[in-house]
């Protein structure tokens, strides 16, 4: 049998992916949330997991140093998703990608007004492409992290981010006044790989269908 390989992020995605693959009946040798290894042996002995960083995850995948991934509509939506196949919505990781302003600062006036948008985001492509389809005009901001801190200091006027509850946004006094698209993580495939490995490849699909209809 072939080997295959389902590249998977630590963090929420892992968290919430456990349940799945418990149900999909793959038992990870160790815990990849505790351990130091990056390839992970499972129960089965065809299939491992590769621990990567969750921006990675489309590259692995569509450069097939993994067969199969587990990534955010976010990630995926910035990568471009050429060369995948995304055949199912898990469910999982659900959040919203926002444009979020300190409380107080009038977006709407600044967006009628067609004034220059300070935007921080880690997301520049999705960002550049959200406002060029309202004719709003941007100077992005790459940041890597920590985005909320951008309007606090003067770096930004706006960050385009992710939400879950909004606690955060609230603890620094920023406000979503926008939303960009809602968000939750999707199992995504090497196209090529699915025809190489279909016999292997197809049912893994299939039941990891069945399991996220599960959790619903
Ligand atoms: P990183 O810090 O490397 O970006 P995270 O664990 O923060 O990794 O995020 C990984 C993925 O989890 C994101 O790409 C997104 O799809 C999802 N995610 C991020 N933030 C949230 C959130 N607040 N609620 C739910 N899912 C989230
Ligand atoms: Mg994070």
């Amino acid at each position: 049998m072939a080997s295959i390989s389902i590249a998977l992020s630590k963090g929420r995605i892992y968290d919430e992916t456990a349940p799945l693959l418990a149900r999909v009946g793959i038992r990870p040798k160790e815990n990849p949330e505790t351990s130091r290894k990056l390839v992970i042996a499972t129960n089965r002995r065809d299939l491992r997991l590769i621990i990567v960083r969750a921006s990675d995850t489309p590259t692995y995948v569509q450069r097939g140093g993994a067969d199969l991934g587990i990534a955010g509509r976010d990630v995926l939506v910035e990568h471009g998703g050429e060369g995948l196949y995304q055949p199912v919505d898990l469910g999982i990781a659900a959040c919203r990608m926002v444009v979020a302003v300190p409380k107080g600062f009038d977006y709407e006036r600044v967006v009628r007004q067609g004034a220059r948008l300070r935007v921080a985001t880690k997301y520049v492509k999705t960002t550049r492409e959200h406002f060029a389809a309202k004719g709003v005009h941007v100077d992005l901001i790459r940041l890597y992290g920590s985005m909320e801190l951008a309007p606090l200091t003067g770096l930004a006027d706006a960050i385009v981010d992710l939400v879950a509850t909004g606690r955060t946004l609230r603890a620094n006094d920023l406000v979503a006044v926008e939303e960009i698209m809602p968000v939750s993580a999707r199992l995504i495939v090497n196209q090529a790989a699915l025809k190489l490995k279909s016999s292997q490849l197809r049912p893994l699909v299939d039941a990891f269908a069945r399991a996220a209809r599960g959790r619903r």
